[in-house]
């Protein structure tokens, strides 16, 4: 989720009061950081993949599924190892926002080689394991990206209740105890976003309207103005915040690649959120949309009625367009200018205080959008810094940004170069599912940087795409602005071979499938382009058959042939004998739903569906060098 610092979280009054403070030191940090670091060279290529888990506890004797609100345990018992022993371990856990999350990454980064493809599903499989034996009798660990009856009566372990008139959610629906209970960041936010917004954050889903299905869904709008009858609403943090995504980060071998990557890959954001569609349930209905992202974009917009335009501006400074988490507003190298076609919100003077430090206009107007926001925790012992070396006021700001992509500055006095993290897509049921999803994107990015592809599209079409992406069947019927030539006067012969010259549009609507398999000689596919990529290296077999078959696989997931994990769940449940085509789904769907997919992720069963049975793959751990950094760079 972000960064964690200890200490004893400050009231929201003395928050609100140190905005202007955390502001004023985050842009002096960013400056000093900047002057010392714009210029290092020579990092490699690293990666590394982030799994959130979901601790599930079925009670077999009534038929139900419940969120476990044991993490907090779990991670302690994690940690130990890392406590012992940082550098040696295979995996690193970390809190999340739920009471019953965990997020777990590989020990140390993978890198160049094409080998260490081999080992992401391995080592996805190492950390289920490791963690699974830590749970107690009924308890497993699910890579889930929705609990689907989250907030329903009677949906946690332990019991819990909400607390309407008190606390920090003050939600009808989501306890307090639900939030993760070991370190103060995640209820000190839930609270500081309700204060800042001045009422609950309000989340309406439309529903998905079967045949009996009632209008209203349920008695929620009797109980608040902001609850739309047609949807499924949720008044809580939790309900966004609570859910479980696969993220990347990638380290570049300096700013410039970074800046790249950034941007070449944001217009894969939405396809890839469309791709990986996970979460079609929410507060126990079947809802019309396939996908986590506006549930928890609403679920942290701390945006006033002002700054969300329902009010004239009296006590804020600006109308600002979306969420502090929500698709990115612009790009950031010189290729991607061009495409900065929405108007960035930002205050001049700061934006002015980085040009006058010497930072370009697309960097300076990057920092100074993220800084539209007010902090929404401050640590008492964190306030006053030392600008010259820390940084805790610009990560305050730039870690409760949670767009698509983040553009990360090296950490100070490590070894760490700038990174960018690819944070749009939804976590998959099972780790193959996940690995593919993980390879695919990595490969990508070889692809992009060595045949020097442009990929870029207007902000405001990614934005369009964004929406889009997250309807229902969206993978399947969707269609989504996409560049069609993707070559630029930099691309070597190779990739002048496999892309079709065609038309004068610079980008046009395709499918999913047209995106990733491409179009009789009209867009050559991103999967073929990696197939021309890949023919050119050097690979052993065994790699280079675990790379085929994940591919295969997100060539048949994008072909249709395959169903994304949300159509697979929304079949599971309307096929289910006590749903009612009503759109609800009961304990005993949710129950039956559950084991299914534990059962699939143990691998004791197949569903030809989701998983075609001959794809999947075996646990390859003998890559002997696993860990070892690379030294390719492909800069
Ligand atoms: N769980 C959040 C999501 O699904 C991400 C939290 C984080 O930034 O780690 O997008
Ligand atoms: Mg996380």
């Amino acid at each position: 989720m972000g960064l964690l610092t200890e200490g004893s979280p400050l009231s929201w009054e003395e928050t609100k009061k140190l905005s202007e403070h955390v502001r004023e030191h985050g842009i002096i940090q960013f400056i000093n950081l900047y002057k010392r670091l714009w210029d290092r060279q020579g990092d490699v290529l690293k990666w590394g993949d982030e799994v959130e888990y979901m601790i599930v506890k079925f009670d077999d004797a009534n038929k139900k599924a419940r969120v476990s609100l044991r993490a907090e345990q779990i991670l302690n018992a994690l940690n130990e190892k890392e406590l012992k022993d940082p550098t040696g371990v295979k995996s690193l856990w970390r809190p999340e926002y739920g009471a019953y999350m965990i997020e777990g990454t590989p020990g140390a980064p993978y890198g160049g080689l094409l080998a260490h493809f081999n080992i992401v599903e391995a080592n996805m499989k190492f950390r289920r394991d490791e963690a699974a034996e830590l749970l107690q009798a009924g308890e497993v660990l699910m890579s889930l990206t929705s609990f689907p009856r989250l907030g329903c009566p009677d949906f946690t372990v332990p019991p819990t209740t909400p607390t309407p008139d008190r606390g920090a959610t003050r939600s009808l629906f989501f306890p307090d105890e639900v939030i993760y209970p070991g370190h103060p960041r995640f209820k000190t936010l839930s609270r500081n976003i309700r204060e800042r917004r001045g009422e609950k954050v309000a989340i309406n889903l439309p529903i998905f309207p079967d045949e009996n299905t009632k209008i209203p869904v349920d008695e929620s709008y009797k109980h608040s103005d902001a609850a739309k009858p047609d949807h499924v609403y949720m008044d809580a943090m939790g309900f966004g915040m609570g859910c479980c995504c696969l993220q990347l980060t990638f380290q570049a071998c300096n700013i410039t690649e970074a800046r790249t990557l950034y941007d070449q890959l944001t217009p894969l954001c939405p396809i890839m959120l469309a791709l990986t569609a996970a979460s079609p349930v929410h507060r126990g209905f079947l809802t019309d949309v396939d996908c986590r992202w506006n549930v928890i974009s609403s679920s942290v917009d701390c945006r006033t009625a002002e700054e969300r335009g329902l009010q004239p501006l009296k006590n804020n400074k600006f109308v600002i367009n979306k969420s502090r988490y929500d698709s990115i507003d612009s790009y950031l190298s010189v290729c991607g200018e061009p495409y900065n076609d929405v108007p960035l919100i930002y205050d001049p003077k700061v934006y002015q205080q980085l040009r006058d430090a010497g930072i370009d206009h697309l960097l300076a107007q990057h920092v100074a959008h993220l800084f539209i926001r007010d902090s929404v925790s401050i640590f008492s012992e964190k306030v006053h810094q030392n600008d010259e070396q820390d940084t805790d006021h610009f990560e305050n700001i730039q870690s409760t940004n949670w767009q698509t992509m983040r553009f990360k500055p090296p950490p100070p006095n490590s070894t760490i170069g700038w990174r960018v993290e690819f944070r749009p897509c939804e976590v998959q049921l099972t780790d193959f599912e996940n690995a593919a999803i993980v390879c695919f994107v990595v490969l990508l990015t070889r692809v992009i940087l060595s045949y020097q592809l442009n990929l870029l599209i207007p902000i405001s079409k990614v934005d369009e795409n964004m929406q889009n992406a997250q309807k229902r069947n969206a993978c399947r019927t969707g269609k989504f602005w996409f560049r069609k030539n993707l070559l630029t006067c930099d691309s070597p012969p190779e990739a002048s071979k496999c892309c079709p010259k065609s038309g004068s549009e610079l980008y046009e609507q395709m499918t999913i499938d047209q995106i990733i398999n491409g179009m009789d000689g009209q867009f050559p596919g991103l999967i073929p382009l990696i197939k021309s990529y890949l023919s050119g290296m050097d690979v052993d077999a065994d790699t280079h058959c675990t790379i085929q078959q994940y591919l295969k696989f997100i060539q048949r997931r994008a072909s249709g042939q395959l169903n994304t994990t949300a159509t697979w769940i929304r079949n599971f449940v309307t096929s289910h004998p006590d749903y009612k085509k009503d759109s609800i789904v009961s304990d005993s769907i949710n129950y039956d739903l559950l084991k299914t997919v534990h059962k699939l992720q143990q691998g004791e069963i197949v569903c030809p569906d989701l998983v075609d049975e001959l794809e999947t793959s075996k646990t390859k751990e003998n890559v002997p060098d696993a860990y070892k950094t690379s030294e390719n760079c492909n800069c």
